[in-house]
């Protein structure tokens, strides 16, 4: 086992037991009557539900309740620093509301500092995180100068636990890598067994499509939309399946957005190529009709790649069911309102682009996903917890519900209900993209490491109390 799983034990210690009884537990498997019994911070005992218990600490009845493993969002971008404008949670706030909507895990993007070496842009990002987190977190490294970060860095990266970087096929002049640079960043990746995160958005394209809009006086939200139509994504996307084709790179697309992307990522997998993609919450359940809003409020929806009409988002569902599709994720990148509307930004292209959603992931795909009858609840565990965490080496620790694992988990009730708006949300920010929403779906409880995190949408675990993830392994 990892050394991780060491700490863990001592850490827990001091973690009382805790009965949850007469629940449905979910797992990949399926679902089963089953009573669980929490102790040092692990699942210590899973058995068929019984009449009686036994022993002592903290007895919760769950009857009725779903149990599920709680939530790993493999996607997030807390406390992120880019161009001058900072994303609104940081370690805190963010893994507060990730904790309150059912995430245990996260997996952060710690960016580049233009002109700075990886090593010291994950030790900037590992400051920030530090003391703060609510819950267990781990790091992937942007690598988005490589002028300033040398592939010779990449074996300390594994060093210290990071054993993913993120690459941007779009945003040149800041986040960009040229094809060349990308070919060799897998290169070097595949030698060592470092999967490589990719955006896939044909830079050059967008570019030149945003110029024209700005030119026409499409400079809001609509243009945003415009510049960065389909074609962007799929012709990004099949041009990195050659690179990888080439390369033997591992690769996991992330926020894939068209039906074409999808098409593309089935036939690499098919091939054996070792190829996974994730879509994100809003992709699913929201459309471009967002644009046709207010411009102050569609701002809210400037997101990398903008939201689709509602055939892509039929087909991101399909592929949820196929297979062809892995993960969902939050994208969690979050800007006030106030900072999007700013009138620094004469145009869309200097808007940050991004939405928050890590507190609402979870609830949001429950309730569109399997309430609705479009997912069932073993395809939704593996969606939100079993792939992220095997794809990103933190598995069986996290993303099951298994004796042994840490003791993540949450209590739904499916009976319930939740309304989603910014005044009763954690996350640090003006606006949700699901104002008003209400869902299927209540979560009464998180436990983090056996430990009760969440209650009744209240924030009552600890911060600090999160553990940096060291993860050296990827599972396909
Ligand atoms: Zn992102």
């Amino acid at each position: 086992m990892r050394p991780v799983a060491a700490a863990r034990g001592k850490e827990g210690k001091n973690v009382g037991k805790t009965h949850i009884i007469g629940g449905m537990v979910a797992t990949e498997e399926g679902l089963q009557r089953a009573d669980l019994l929490l102790e040092n911070g692990v699942i210590a005992d899973l058995a068929p539900a019984q009449a009686a218990v036994h022993g002592v600490g903290d007895v919760v009845d769950a009857t009725g309740r779903l149990i599920l493993p709680g939530g790993v969002d493999v996607h997030t971008h807390l406390d992120s620093h880019l161009n001058g404008a900072v994303t609104a949670d940081d370690f805190r706030s963010g893994t507060i509301a990730a904790a309150c909507g059912g995430t245990t895990t996260i997996i952060d993007f710690s960016p580049q500092i233009p002109g700075h070496t990886l090593h010291a842009s994950l030790a900037a990002h590992r400051a920030r995180a530090e003391g703060r987190a609510a819950i267990d977190y781990g790091l992937h490294q942007c690598v988005t100068d490589l002028e300033a970060g040398s592939l010779e860095e990449l074996p300390g990266l594994l060093e210290a636990g990071v054993a993913s970087v993120k690459a941007f096929m779009a945003y040149r002049g800041t986040l960009m890598l040229e094809d060349n640079s990308l070919r060799e960043l897998f290169v070097a990746a595949a030698a060592l067994g470092i999967q490589v995160c990719l955006h896939a958005e044909d830079g050059d394209a967008i570019d030149e499509l945003a110029t024209q809009h700005v030119s026409a006086g499409l400079t809001g939200a609509k243009g945003h939309h415009r510049s960065r139509p389909p074609k962007t994504e799929v012709d990004a996307v099949r041009r990195a399946i050659a690179m990888i084709r080439e390369t033997g790179a591992a690769v996991y697309f992330v926020h894939i957005s068209t039906a074409g992307a999808v098409r593309e990522i089935a036939r690499a997998r098919a091939e054996g190529l070792d190829v996974m993609a994730e879509t994100c919450t809003h992709y699913l359940v929201l459309d471009e009709e967002v644009y046709d809003q207010d411009e102050q409020v569609a701002r809210g929806y400037i997101i990398a790649p903008p939201l689709r009409d509602a055939r892509e988002r039929e087909a991101l569902w399909e592929a949820l069911r196929t297979g062809a599709l892995s993960v969902v994720s939050s994208d969690h990148c979050p800007y006030c309102l106030s900072e999007k509307n700013s009138p620094a930004h004469a145009d869309f292209r200097t808007v940050p682009n991004g939405a928050p959603g890590i507190e609402h992931r979870m609830l949001v795909l429950y309730s569109h996903g399997v309430h609705a009858g479009r997912i069932t609840i073993e395809e939704y565990v593996r969606l939100t917890a079993a792939n992220p965490a095997r794809r990103f080496g933190i598995y069986p620790q996290k993303g099951t519900i298994a004796v042994g694992s840490d003791a993540d988990l949450v209590i739904l009730d499916p009976a319930g209900h939740t309304v989603i708006n910014q005044t009763n949300q954690h996350q640090r920010v003006d606006y949700s993209p699901y104002h008003d929403w209400k869902v299927h779906g209540r979560i009464e409880r998180v436990y983090s490491k056996g430990v009760l995190v969440s209650q009744d949408g209240s924030f009552v675990g600890e911060v600090g109390r999160g553990r940096y993830l060291q993860r050296y392994e990827r599972a396909k």
